[in-house]
């Protein structure tokens, strides 16, 4: 059996922002139900939208997939009470448009994949894996590296 296609644990570094899935693990975000509009996270109490009144939503899976608009490298370690390896590995950020929502979102990159590995409208999936302090956050993972 392959260890590291074991999730080590399950304790997700945010309650209620992804689904636990670890094959096809969804982001949450809320749908505005009277335009339409997704947002993410999905705590929110009107629709943003200037033509809209909506203040009622429903919770969505979001996109798995989608193209990097914007990367960066983080190779300062972040303050606490962010918890890091020591010593700090720094990694790459990636801001993805969503393939369906069209909305961006942040997150980290896979492990073992940095910034010269990545380019602006690269398709990327999304995956669960421990943070350094072990608990789960989602992160993308470019396709093109999956394909490898
Ligand atoms: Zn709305």
């Amino acid at each position: 059996m392959d260890a590291k296609a074991e999730i080590p644990t399950n304790t997700p570094v945010l309650d209620g922002w992804f689904t636990l899935d670890a094959r096809e693990p969804h982001l949450l975000g809320a749908r505005c139900t009277a335009c339409g509009t997704y947002y993410f996270p999905k705590q929110i109490k009107f629709c943003r939208h200037p033509d809209c009144a909506g203040e009622a939503f429903e919770e969505v899976q979001l996109s798995r997939k989608g193209r990097i608009w914007s990367y960066t490298n983080a190779v300062y370690k972040p303050p606490e009470p962010y918890i890091s390896n020591d010593p700090f590995v720094p990694y790459a950020i990636a801001a993805v448009e969503l393939e369906q929502e069209r909305m961006i979102v942040l997150g980290q990159v896979a492990s073992g994949v940095g910034v010269e590995a990545l380019k602006v409208g690269m398709e990327v999936e999304l995956i669960l894996e421990p943070l350094d302090d072990g608990k789960l956050s989602w992160k993308w993972k470019p396709l093109a590296e999956a394909a490898r």
